[in-house]
């Protein structure tokens, strides 16, 4: 297949814009979807009121007078003879467009309509008018230097040069089955509807085939899991294990005990584990997993523990060695900044076998990752893998136990469909001495109030968190920065107290170096952007204010909430917005992450769940798990009769979605 950079336009300067987006390969280009269309109705003079806006096309018919003013500046005024009469057009600064306005060509104006004068005062004018009355005009997600409409010119181009060799992901009985277009036409129509109703079947059909795709793969992952009876089955030294559980500084709470003998239970028997653990931000499922790696290092085997940050498999690794210190159990942290020299060290004990628990990010999936004999695979927040991801991981094992861990921002109804066969352990009580997290929305105006609240908790040598949406200030937007934040903070604060940053475009280490200085209350007030949201345990922490909180889901409100409220101290977290309060006050009334999570479920429009990226499994481009249910439904359905056809074994279509399954990476 060709190349991105093989399509007729695009240079390396729009190249690289483009990677900027995500968008590496004509595939991603072509699957760029509009996130919401504009419709462009002609109107009629006589219709629009004074002042009001108009869309209306008609012919040039006076040669434009360009005026040039200072500082650049210029204006263009001509007439334009429209179906409802004349009128008299005046646009600023488009000298450029004066050699293409010829008297007689057609043209669409947009603008304002000032009656007594009859001018419209133009925002654009444009030149390819097409013959219908209505014009559907496709909006992208774009980038600074990148407009909406190269976009689409790059789009159209890659569309004719290479609109064929695009995959298409439904074999042809069920494009027959449901009468879909193929996949060229499809992606013509979605970048150039030409009515509502073509756009809508096409659609729907490209929606089924993400998901037709997606089902396929978990289908794919089910029916090899359900194969594998025969998993390792070990004898585990019940006394070492509960010397361990005794070592714990804290008592299980009864859910955990009971996830601990579910998961133990699994390790021992001969049926190979495949078991989601769910529990709400805070209930305590890491010791869980720890408890669980423990006993199969017990048994000699080895252990993967892969955690979606950084941060996260850094702080994982640090309690695991704490409570584990008293053990033999060698124990390896393996993420994309450990250096060269130590990596080679790692590889080698892996595959040695001499190290027992490995604890990282994507890291663990790589190539060059060799397990001596991994017995149990672990992801913590599984959601934010991808199925390819968790696939990896699970085939470098000879046939290991998987358990996935998940604070579940899916819906059960939903996670049933995509999980539907896996086990599950739920943890619902939350361990001793927990209060709740109090709530409170706040106006940007009553700041004052915040800061109060929040020396009011420094005073007790309590820390706080402080979100912002933004690492630096970028020109089409407004929202808060965590810089601009950290010098209001200084000035509020004085030098009393240590204010510092992370964010996800840091370096590792630094961004290691002031999560363990917050860690050790050597810093005092942490400003981020979400790069905490997952996971990160400061018990200290007792205040979460988050500015700009209308950006942010409520699921990730609650994941972020999740960060406080982890000792025994009183905490809170204050929600700053002027916006969407109504959505924001759920979050004060509600404590529970399953029904935030419906909650956002139902709350959440199409509008940004196109185009939003998502992470993991969730990440669709065009469906969404929720609007499109029914076609999920049937997606599942067809997907595994496809699968379970023995005659579609040799199809090159299964061969390849499977492929891109197992392949590694
Ligand atoms: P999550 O389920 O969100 O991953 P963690 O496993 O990070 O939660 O646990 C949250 C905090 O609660 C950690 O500091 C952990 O040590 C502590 N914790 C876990 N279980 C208990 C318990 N039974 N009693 C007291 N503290 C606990
Ligand atoms: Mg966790």
């Amino acid at each position: 297949m060709a190349e991105l950079k093989d399509v007729k336009g695009i240079g390396p300067k729009s190249l690289s814009l483009l990677n900027k987006i995500n968008i590496n390969t004509i595939e991603d280009l072509v699957t760029h979807y509009p996130f919401r269309y504009d419709v462009l109705k002609r109107d009629d003079l006589s219709t629009i009121e004074d002042g009001g806006k108009i869309i209306i096309d008609g012919k040039v018919e006076s040669i434009p007078i360009l005026m040039r003013f200072k500082a650049g500046l210029n204006k263009m005024n001509f007439r334009l003879v429209t179906q409802s009469g004349v009128v008299g057009v005046s646009i600023f600064n488009r000298a450029f467009l004066k050699s293409k306005l010829l008297v007689g060509t057609d043209v669409i104006v947009i603008g304002k309509l000032d009656k007594g004068k009859n001018v419209i005062t133009a925002s654009d004018i444009k030149l390819d008018v097409l013959s219908n009355q209505v014009k559907i005009e496709p909006v992208y997600h774009c980038t600074s230097g990148l407009t909406n409409k190269n976009m689409s010119t790059y789009i159209n181009m890659a569309l004719l040069m290479y609109g064929r060799e695009i995959q298409d992901y439904i074999p042809s009985e069920y494009q027959e089955k449901y009468h879909f277009v193929n996949k060229k036409t499809a992606l013509n129509i979605i970048h150039n509807p030409s009515t509502n109703e073509k756009l809508k079947e096409v659609t729907i059909r490209l929606k089924y085939e993400e998901l037709f795709q997606f089902m396929l793969k978990i289908n794919y992952l089910k029916q090899q899991n359900k194969k594998e009876k025969n998993g390792l089955i070990r004898n585990i030294d019940r006394e070492k294990l509960n010397k361990f559980i005794e070592s714990i500084p804290f008592t299980l709470t009864n859910d955990q005990k009971i996830a601990c003998d579910e998961v133990i239970g699994d390790l021992e028997s001969p049926h190979r584990m495949n078991r989601l653990l769910q529990g709400d931000v805070g209930s305590g499922k890491t010791i869980v997993a720890f408890i669980g790696m423990y006993a199969n290092s017990l048994c000699g085997y080895q252990s993967a523990l892969m955690a979606p940050t950084e941060i996260l498999a850094t702080q994982h690794y640090n309690n695991l060695c704490e409570f584990m210190k008293d053990t033999d159990v060698k124990i390896a942290l393996l993420t994309g900044s450990t250096s060269k020299k130590e990596k080679t060290e790692i590889y080698n004990g892996l595959e040695d076998g001499s190290i027992s628990i490995v604890i990282g990010t994507h890291a663990l999936i790589q190539d060059e990752v060799t397990y001596n004999n991994l017995g149990l695979v672990i992801t913590d927040e599984q959601h934010r893998f991808g199925v390819h991801q968790r696939a990896n991981l699970q085939n470098k094992g000879i046939k290991p136990d998987v358990l996935y861990m998940s604070a579940t921002p899916i819906p059960r109804t939903y996670a049933l469909t995509i999980f539907g066969d896996m086990d599950v352990s739920t943890i619902k009580e939350r361990p001793k001495g927990r209060q709740k997290i109090d709530t409170y929305v706040k106006k940007v105006s009553e700041i004052k109030d915040v800061l109060e609240m929040m020396y009011e908790e420094l005073k007790q040598n309590h820390q706080i968190y402080v979100i912002a949406p933004l690492i630096e200030e970028s020109e089409n937007s407004d929202l808060t920065t965590v810089n601009e934040l950290k010098d209001q903070m200084k000035l509020a604060f004085k030098d009393k107290y240590k204010i510092d940053i992370v964010h996800g475009k840091m370096a590792s280490g630094a961004k290691e170096l002031i999560m363990e200085q917050f860690k050790n209350n050597e810093v005092q007030i942490l400003i981020s952007t979400t790069v905490v949201e997952v996971g990160v345990d400061v018990q200290n922490a007792t205040t979460m204010v988050i500015f700009d909180a209308d950006r942010f889901g409520l699921s990730t409100l609650h994941q972020l909430r999740g960060r406080v409220g982890r000792g025994t101290s009183k905490s809170q977290c204050i929600l700053i917005s002027d916006s969407d309060t109504e959505r924001l006050k759920i979050m004060e009334k509600e404590d529970d992450g399953f029904v935030i999570s419906e909650e956002d479920f139902k709350l959440r429009g199409q509008g940004d769940l196109f185009g939003t990226k998502q992470s993991g499994d969730m990440s669709f481009k065009i469906a969404s798990i929720k609007h499109d249910y029914k076609i999920l439904l049937q997606a599942k359905k067809d997907s595994k009769e496809y699968l379970e056809n023995k005659e579609t074994d040799k199809d090159s279509l299964k061969q390849l979605i499977i492929q891109s399954i197992t392949k590694v990476n």
